[in-house]
């Protein structure tokens, strides 16, 4: 088992996103493993199925409104499976069978899952896989947005979840990440969004939240702060692990020095 090596300096990745910010705050070892040395983390059935979905929705948002059906959406689906079953990722899943059916699926349920929570004909979408990004103070600061809607003179953030939605005690954290893309907007667009709304296709349940001045602040001083310490831990090489029941997903296990303590204490 490698040791973690304390060297330094390191060099930072180039821009912060929401997913960086929380993996460096849930384990600073592994966002050196991934963002730092960049070291490859093969797609989880979770990960491609995530992916499947919102190429999915994607794609049936780009429709005209009176076009986004369900039989349009299934249609939608078809069309992103294919480009997934030309992609890396089915090559590193390697799903045959019962297996491969069962993903097809599940992202199946998961697109529909859209239908019973929003009215997509209803929608007017000014973004799809928005890409954002803005400096602020010297950090870059970038976030892809689901959807950006805009109803009158309202702006919505949309984000769609094809995992379990939290439970309400963990459902603030989740929503850090949508506080992100609100701030992005603001920098970018000039203009706050009215909500951000985290989509859960799997329970289907929706999260919405309304930013203010201070959640937009907040959301600012943390992604700084967490800049900040990121800066610091490349500039001392010291990227501390910090085990979780997270680790039981980690792609880093077998080079980790705290993988053995994890499962000690999971035992
Ligand atoms: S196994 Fe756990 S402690 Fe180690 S890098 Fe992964 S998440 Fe961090």
């Amino acid at each position: 088992m490698d040791a973690p090596e304390l060297e330094g300096p390191l060099s930072p990745p180039s821009t912060l996103t929401p997913s960086k910010l929380e993996r460096f705050i849930s384990c600073p070892l592994s966002f050196r493993y991934a963002y730092v040395d960049r070291l490859p983390e093969p797609p989880s059935v979770h990960q491609v199925r995530g992916t499947v979905v919102h190429r999915a929705l994607e794609l049936l948002y780009a429709a005209a409104p009176k076009d986004r059906t369900p039989a349009a959406a299934r249609e939608a689906l078809v069309a992103a499976l294919a480009e997934h079953d030309a992609s890396t990722d089915a090559a590193a899943l390697g799903l045959v069978g019962e297996a491969r059916e069962a993903f097809r699926r599940e992202c199946a349920a998961l697109v529909e899952g859209d239908f019973a929570l929003e009215e997509p004909h209803a929608v007017n979408p000014v973004g799809l896989e928005l890409d954002l990004r803005c400096r602020v103070e010297g950090v870059e600061l970038r976030g892809i947005l689901d959807r950006l809607d805009r109803h009158g003179e309202a702006l919505t953030v949309v984000d769609y979840k094809t995992g379990r939605a939290p439970t309400t005690e963990r459902a603030a954290g989740r929503l850090g990440g949508v506080s992100f893309y609100a701030l992005l907007c603001e920098e970018v667009l000039g203009e706050r969004p009215a909500e951000v709304r985290l989509v859960y296709l799997r329970d289907r349940l929706v999260i919405t939240r309304t930013p203010t001045d201070q959640s937009t602040r907040g959301t600012r001083q943390r992604a700084l702060a967490v800049w900040a310490a990121i800066e610091r831990a490349c500039a001392s090489g010291d990227f501390r692990p910090n085990p979780s029941r997270l680790c039981a997903w980690c792609a880093f296990r077998d080079r980790c020095p705290a993988a053995g303590a994890t499962a000690a204490s999971s035992a």
